[in-house]
């Protein structure tokens, strides 16, 4: 009987060996996700991948910060000034919002939503010509929408001010992955990589190694440097660069500061790593508004230790503890500047 249990494991095992890489793309959010499992037999990963396609469909539908949905419906009450029920699925990322926004010193604020769609930016294609009044951005402003403004109770969310307007592209991809490998997981995944754009999860490893991954380049395509994830790390990259609306030769960014409205200027990505994606997520859309100038302060606020900047001059700012872990490509960057988050 013993024998057998002995053999019956080793033939796990060797299933497990060769057990090849499965791979998927979905087209979900407006972008490419695609899967990488490795270790689990093709027919268990095709299962694992579709049922994660069944989640992302229903965020789609109710994290929507624009089409009809829970998310919209939920916007339209607070406008109204009333108060209403929230199912399980937006809850969590009411209340992770709320977090982030504090820690981040209100530079990530996902209240904005309506300064974003004074901007153009709540479509799937970009806006051409005339630009919002820059007197109707500081007014809208000024009316402060802020996460604080948000009251959770029990499952009913209300808002005390109506200008604030739920949008959590900042950071909803970060959740997405986050429950995408919960449910790869739960469905007896141990190794993957779910990546949507080079804004990546990761699970287990790539064998008796770890999974290998290109920090996105931020101002052409491709990689500028490569990184090792273990334990689960994932990878989050935001930058002014990538969605922007141009207008008599000046760029306008989709990432605002929410202290004036304005899209952030200084030409910058935000690359983070951490093992909470929405956190990693809202970190670097944070750090993209923090800049060269304020990085240090908000990375530490937010307890995020893997942190890297690179500005439009080809300068790389980094944290200590994420020096140690990249190897740039040739040639970059072009100036290198080490600073501790404080
Ligand atoms: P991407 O997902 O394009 O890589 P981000 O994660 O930085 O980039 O998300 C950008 C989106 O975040 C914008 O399209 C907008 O919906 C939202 N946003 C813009 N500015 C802010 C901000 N200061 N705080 C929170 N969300 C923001
Ligand atoms: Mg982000």
């Amino acid at each position: 009987m013993k024998r057998l249990l002995v053999l019956l494991l080793l033939f796990v095992g060797a299933c497990d060996e060769v057990a090849p890489e499965h791979k998927e793309t979905l087209y979900v959010f407006g972008t490419l996700v695609e899967f990488t499992l490795r270790g689990t037999p093709p027919e268990a990963a095709r299962e694992a991948v579709s049922a994660v396609e069944k989640d992302f469909r229903r965020m789609h539908r109710d994290w929507h910060a624009w089409k009809p949905g829970e998310l919209t419906e939920l916007n339209a009450a607070f406008a109204a000034g009333e108060s209403r029920q929230v199912s399980d699925f937006l809850l969590p990322l009411v209340r992770q919002a709320k977090e982030h926004y504090a820690t981040s010193d209100g530079l990530f604020n996902p209240a904005i939503g309506r300064l974003i769609d004074a901007w153009g930016f709540h479509a799937d294609e970009l806006p051409k010509g005339s630009l919002p009044s820059f007197d109707a951005i500081r007014k809208l402003a000024a009316k402060a929408p802020t996460m604080d403004d948000v009251a959770i109770d029990g499952d009913r969310v209300s808002s005390r001010n109506p200008v604030v307007s739920l949008d959590f592209g900042g950071f909803a991809k970060g959740v997405a992955l986050d429950m995408a490998v919960a449910r790869l997981k739960s469905m007896g995944v141990k190794n993957a990589i779910v990546n949507a754009g080079g804004d990546l999860n990761t699970l287990g490893d790539a064998g008796e190694r770890p999974w290998t991954v290109g920090i996105r380049h931020p101002k052409h395509w491709g990689v500028i440097a490569s990184v090792d994830l273990g334990d689960d790390e994932n990878l989050y990259t935001s930058g002014n660069y990538e969605r922007f609306r141009e207008h008599e030769g000046i760029r306008y960014a989709h990432i605002l500061d929410p202290r004036d409205g304005m899209p952030v200027e200084h030409i910058v990505s935000a690359s983070v790593i951490h093992k909470d994606g929405g956190l990693a997520d809202a970190a670097a859309t944070a750090l993209t508004v923090a800049g060269p100038k304020d990085w240090q302060r908000i990375a530490r606020r937010m307890g995020v230790e893997y942190v890297m900047l690179v500005d439009d001059a080809g300068t790389a700012y980094l944290s200590p503890a994420m020096k140690e872990r990249v190897r740039f490509e040739p040639g970059e960057p072009v100036k290198l500047v080490v600073g501790d988050p404080h």
